[in-house]
């Protein structure tokens, strides 16, 4: 069997991740530094993981980051990790919150403040904000004017805003990403993890600049024909999370996942890992994945890595550099294509 990569650790293809909620991607060894994890959960190795597994793991990671110190030290884990995984620019959403002892401010400070921080040289990183699908139309409006306020205060890393949590409450307000985009941030939403044909036509007919999931857009992944049809007109790049569907049972398996739709069809798509902590993976491990279920080739791999970074919501300068920075491990590792 061909296993991706074929490299030494330290020649893994360099990544871009696009989908990475920051409290779902705490590993393990830093809940267990934050003393939030004991040996009674997470424990499992494969997708045939159980799902209260996976929710006790939300529980857990939600609660160890709720004090400034603790918030501060999970998010550069996170960055740190990524990096260590080749990846080399990381787009980390999070939906900010208050505690008691922290409020939504200092939360966002906080994170933009891990961020300033971990500054290795190896990773760029940008922040996505989330709404609460789960809140009222007003609410999430109230945290949008935060959010701009916060991306006129530090525009080279607040980027856009992101719409999630539990897909099968709640509503996507148009108005409220209308003003979003007004602003100037970029919009990335979560979108048909579960089949909702009306709303899904809405997102899909608003074009927000990524969607994430796509689960149920294509008629035999459980989305429709029109929905299919509407979506191939707009070309609006998905964020294939496969680990998390599979564990979430939105996806039959990894060969049954509707990935391989965008790749027979040549339409846009990233690779991510969704909560790399719960879900127990890593980017590299989802270009696997997705090398062994489809037989890709070094080469159509690499070109996923590089059409990310049109999708990404870097700068143009910035684009040139990981364009640059991704074509030179072409050459070194892939010469004879
Ligand atoms: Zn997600």
């Amino acid at each position: 069997m061909s296993f991706w990569p074929l490299f030494p650790k330290s020649d893994y293809v360099k990544n871009l991740e696009l989908h990475a909620h920051l409290n779902g991607s705490l590993s393990r060894s830093t809940l267990k530094a934050l003393g939030c994890l004991d040996n009674t959960i997470g424990t499992y190795q494969t997708v045939e993981t159980n799902l209260d597994d996976v929710f006790s793991l939300f529980q857990v990671a939600h609660k160890a980051t709720r004090t400034i110190d603790n918030l501060l030290y999970a998010t550069r884990k996170v960055i740190e990790e990524f990096a260590d995984d080749n990846v080399i620019y990381l787009e980390l959403r999070t939906t900010p919150r208050s505690e008691e002892g922290m409020s939504t401010e200092e939360y966002i400070e906080t994170v933009v403040k891990a961020v300033r921080s971990v500054g290795s040289g190896k990773i760029l990183v940008k922040l996505l904000l989330s709404l609460d699908r789960r809140r009222s139309m007003e609410k999430q409006e109230e945290v949008l004017d935060l959010i701009i306020g916060y991306k006129d205060k530090y525009p080279d890393l607040i980027k856009g805003v992101d719409l999630s949590g539990d897909p099968s409450k709640g509503a996507f307000f148009k108005q409220v990403f209308e003003k979003a985009r007004k602003h100037g941030l970029y919009t990335a939403i979560h979108c048909a993890e579960v089949k909702n044909d009306e709303e899904v036509k809405d997102i899909i007919e608003f074009k927000p600049d990524r969607l994430g999931h796509g689960t149920f857009i294509h008629p035999q992944y459980g989305g429709s024909l029109n929905i299919w049809e509407v979506y191939k007109q707009k070309e609006i790049p998905v964020e294939c999370c496969l680990t998390s569907n599979v564990i979430c049972k939105t996806s039959k398996s990894y060969k049954q996942h509707h990935v391989q739709e965008w790749i027979k069809e040549s339409l846009p798509f990233c690779l991510s890992t969704d909560d790399k902590g719960v879900f127990n993976t890593s980017l590299s491990k989802e270009f696997q994945v997705v090398q062994e279920n489809f037989n890709l080739t070094q080469e159509e791999l690499w070109k996923i890595s590089k059409n990310s970074v049109e999708y990404s919501f870097a700068s143009p300068e910035e684009k040139q550099f990981l364009i640059f920075e991704l074509e030179q491990w072409r050459n070194k590792n892939i010469p004879n294509r």
